[in-house]
């Protein structure tokens, strides 16, 4: 972190010095697990659900840590003492941002793809200035400020995901690094049972573009109506991406190669050029021309945008990660997360790679969490659309995704079969048995239905 003094963090944070000198300075990582606390770093004392924080920092002071802030003094440590430190974690990012007057912040949200967007948004910019860009999908109250505070006076561009779980977050976090261009991507149905509606989502997440700074830029996605729409949401200047015709950054053509790869017409203006995308999926198109519109928002040519595309990698793993086993069967591992649009997207993407292939097509789905009243309606919905769709095989895998076998199964008119298991373990056993060369299978749960696992273990058997 650059250097600042307990003295002015105290200050920042509303907190109290004990046993601290007020001229001692922080200019160590600020951490949150005490095994990687160092000299000259400061230690944030949270409270966790299984372990707080403040039993670690006597542990954590033995490591030459300037201070640690806590919200009780500890014996013999030295601490700055405040009545909420995740609070206070992101009052001293707050200050560290606000002594960075080049820095350039570009926030991103939407339902789906942030993570994937911001490691693309960070591959386009990278070249053209010293850029932080977490690793992963750090977009909370905790994950967000510590991104914040590595960013120094070489730093360029802060790439910052945010997520919302509800009303407020999104301005809490934008409070912390005030977004130069603030970007949503889409308002799907994540989170749904805590939000109640779409439009609930959407007044969320617009919240991104009602914190873009004077003189800054707002990137909206014109193939969303509700992302659209936040265009009244601020007087600042608004990009537009997608493939409707008055996007001011707009793909045209998109077809998927035999590998499921995008490849599109790139339209910045006046420009226009051919892009081929290195990794899977239709639904990254849109992450793509969210990219390429922040690139654009931040100075780069359309050149330099086309040329970044066409080199961009898909980076964070479990998102349509496609690995073919030396026995010839393909595993599409999207199994990351997943919500009823992303499931879309990547049965859509699995259906279009089986027919270039000319391949037998799994689907292995388990449960889309956190979809309150709604879920047994959405699963039932993604059932059927396997059938439409014609994926040749369906497997479901625990109760909470019943209803995607029970859909499947009333949908009819499919000459395939759909199968049901309750654990991880017999469906691993189950496709062991099924699975031939060729086939592709695509495997996709949200995080704590842990399909995952069963993606890492499918790729272990050959
Ligand atoms: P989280 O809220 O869990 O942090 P995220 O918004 O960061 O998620 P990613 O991690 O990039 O999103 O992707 C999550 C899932 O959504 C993956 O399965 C990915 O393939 C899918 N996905 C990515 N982009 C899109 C998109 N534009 N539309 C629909 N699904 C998408
Ligand atoms: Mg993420």
């Amino acid at each position: 972190m650059i250097p600042v003094s307990c003295g002015e963090i105290a200050e920042a944070v509303h907190g109290e010095l004990v046993g601290v000198d007020p001229a001692a300075v922080v200019d160590g990582a600020v951490v949150i697990d005490s095994r990687t606390a160092g000299p000259g770093g400061l230690f944030v004392a949270l409270p966790g659900e299984n372990v707080d924080g403040h039993d670690y920092v006597g542990a954590a002071s033995q490591q030459g840590l300037t201070a640690s802030l806590t919200t009780r003094p500890i014996e013999g440590s030295p601490c700055i003492v405040v009545d909420d430190t995740q609070a206070a974690l992101g009052a001293l990012a707050r200050l560290i941002v606000s002594r960075l007057p080049d820095l350039t912040v570009i926030g991103l949200t939407g339902s789906s793809g942030k993570t994937s967007t911001k490691d693309l948004i960070a591959q386009l910019i990278r070249p053209y200035g010293e850029t932080v860009s977490p690793e992963g999908s750090f977009n909370n109250e905790i994950g967000h400020p510590l991104t914040a505070l590595q960013a120094t006076p070489e730093t360029k561009y802060l790439v910052a995901e945010m997520g919302a779980r509800h009303r407020g977050d999104i301005t809490y976090l934008c409070g912390i690094t005030p977004p130069k261009v603030g970007l949503v991507l889409n308002v799907g149905t994540s989170h749904i049972g805590e939000f109640g509606t779409q439009d609930n989502i959407a007044v969320a997440k617009g919240e991104m573009i009602e914190a873009v700074v004077p003189g800054g830029i707002a990137v909206l996605n014109a193939d969303d109506h509700r992302v659209a729409a936040m265009r009244s949401r601020t007087p600042e200047q608004v990009l537009t991406f997608g493939e409707a015709p008055e996007a001011d950054v707009r793909a045209a053509g998109v077809k998927l190669d035999a590998e499921g790869r995008p490849a599109f017409t790139l339209h910045i203006g006046d420009f226009s050029e051919h892009v081929q995308l290195q990794f899977v999926g239709e639904h990254y198109v849109s992450n793509a021309l969210a990219a390429a519109t922040v690139a654009k928002a931040v100075g780069l040519t359309p050149e330099q945008i086309a040329n970044g595309l066409n080199a961009a990698t898909r980076v964070s793993a479990a998102r349509m990660e496609v690995t073919e086993r030396a026995d010839g069967v393909t595993i599409i591992n999207d199994a990351f997360n997943a919500n009823p649009e992303s499931t879309r997207a990547a049965l859509k993407s699995l259906v279009a790679i089986g027919r270039a292939r000319g391949a037998r097509t799994w689907a292995v789905l388990g449960e889309m969490r956190e979809l309150g009243d709604t879920s047994a309606e959405e699963h039932d919905a993604i059932g059927r659309l396997v059938v439409r769709l014609d994926v040749n095989r369906l497997l479901v895998v625990g109760e909470g995704a019943k209803p995607i076998h029970l859909g499947a199964s009333l949908e009819g008119s499919w000459g395939n079969e759909s199968a049901y298991v309750d654990t991880l373990a017999e469906a691993h056993e189950f496709l062991r048995g099924e699975l031939r060369a060729g086939d592709v299978v695509l495997v996709k749960s949200s995080k704590l239905a842990k399909l995952r696992s069963l993606a890492e273990a499918l790729l272990e058997d050959v």
